[in-house]
């Protein structure tokens, strides 16, 4: 195990003294957002079941069966222990995106007779996006919600938001593009008022901040293993007993999972998903603290030595693993190519294909020059403080060779020297 976390450290980049890319061609990773590497730990706990404990779960009749079932199980318990939830209120599925379209259709749909009505934020992720636009395309109403400039919401205008005819409130806990962290419990409780079930997406929130769903009032969340240090391909739907929440779920089959997700369990996933939790109920303390520190650097290294950055979203109300920073005067896909031996996102990852800027930054009200300039800095578990000073030199560098290229930045600055003048007349 020790042997296999090794290799890990020194793929992430910085142990051989030599940055970043020193037997790596791949570069350095600081794209934590966008997925994490499988924690070696959990690696050793799912292989057994990639091997020898090969059963399908979900075979009532022999002992293969059994084992595998048992392993689920625990796996469902190790994750319920993370959120404070039971494990009869955990349901295993792909990922976020699959536990996103089955909570938001399958709430609406259960309650279509009575309710027709969904709010969510204009700043949620695609997935939840689409299922919403999908409802409208059915007969349902949906309000997307602006957010502050802060990238948080405005809990006046939810609450007037909220109608007779309102079923369900969908609000990110961590935002997967700038980081900030929603006001869950306060959201919770509103909706808890008003009788309306409230689902949170919380792919970039579990393991990483405290989570308690009785605390939050949450009735629906959304997980996703491979935020997690998980492998790809797992998730998880969390939905309330008491007062119970009822769906009719879009994904039609055998009725695994209690109807809730059909389709046969995939043992290793599941099992790697339950090491997973429980490793970040242990370490969560301690990995924040790194992690905020690593992020301080960041943010006190660029900050110190560039003028002119926009962080985007709360600096306060943020989760420490995330830094999403606007850089003036540059055009961030030269800013990319030039730190190309860096792993990480511009602000409009999700739609990377597009040279359109993230949709996220234009409701923060951020003009397109500045979203078009935006890096995502996504810190994690196998970060270093030599990657981190690494990524502080480089951008710097590169920064002020792009605005020396730049003629909007003569202006800029040039117009700030002339503001300074005084000029007699
Ligand atoms: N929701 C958020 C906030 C995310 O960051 C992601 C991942 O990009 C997803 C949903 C989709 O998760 P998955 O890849 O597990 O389907």
């Amino acid at each position: 195990m020790l042997r296999r976390c090794a290799i890990v450290r020194c793929a992430g980049a910085a142990c051989m003294g030599r940055l970043p890319t020193s037997g790596n061609s791949r570069g350095l990773y600081l794209d934590n957002g966008a997925t994490t590497p499988v924690d070696p730990r959990v690696l050793d706990s799912m292989m057994p079941y990639v091997t020898e404990v090969y059963g399908n779960a979900h075979s009532r009749t022999h002992q293969y069966g059994w084992v595998s079932e048992d392993g689920v199980e625990k796996a469902r318990k190790q994750l319920a222990d993370l959120i404070g939830a039971s494990p009869k209120e955990i349901f295993f599925t792909s990922g976020a995106t699959e536990s996103n379209n089955i909570a938001i259709k399958g709430v609406a749909e259960y309650q279509k007779e009575k309710k027709k009505h969904i709010i969510t934020l204009q700043t949620e992720h695609k997935c939840v996006l689409d299922s919403c636009r999908y409802l409208e395309m059915n007969g349902f109403e949906v309000t997307y919600l602006p957010v502050e400039k802060n990238g948080l919401v405005n809990m006046e205008a939810l609450e007037a938001a909220i109608r007779p005819d309102t079923s369900l409130v969908s609000c990110m806990y961590v935002h997967n593009e700038i980081g900030v962290i929603q006001p869950i419990a306060e959201i919770g409780k509103l909706c808890r008022s008003k009788k309306v079930f409230f689902h949170t997406d919380a792919a970039q929130a579990t393991g990483k901040v405290p989570i308690n769903v009785d605390r939050d009032h949450i009735d629906l969340m959304s997980i996703s293993g491979h935020k997690l240090y998980a492998p790809k391909g797992i998730g998880a739907l969390y939905m309330r007993r008491r007062p119970r929440v009822r769906i009719r779920s879009p994904v039609s089959g055998g009725g695994q999972e209690r109807g809730v997700r059909s389709g046969t369990m995939p043992v290793p996933l599941a099992v790697a998903m339950g090491a997973a939790a429980e490793l970040a109920s242990q370490e969560m303390e301690r990995d924040s603290k790194r992690i905020g520190a690593l992020q301080k650097r960041l943010y006190d290294g660029l900050t110190s030595q560039l003028s002119h950055l926009i962080i985007n979203g709360d600096l306060e109300k943020r989760y420490c693993g995330n830094l999403n920073i606007s850089f003036s005067c540059v055009e961030g896909e030269s800013l990319l190519m030039g730190i190309k031996d860096i792993a990480v996102s511009s602000g409009s990852a999700c739609t990377s294909a597009s040279l359109e800027p993230s949709y996220v930054l234009r409701a923060l009200g951020i003009d397109a020059e500045n979203a078009h300039t935006s890096i995502r800095f996504g810190i994690g578990r196998f970060t270093t403080e030599k990657e981190i000073d690494y990524v502080i030199e480089t951008t710097v560098r590169e920064v002020r060779r792009l605005r020396d290229l730049s003629p909007l930045w003569d202006v800029l600055v040039d117009g700030e020297e002339a503001d300074e003048i005084e000029w007699r007349t």
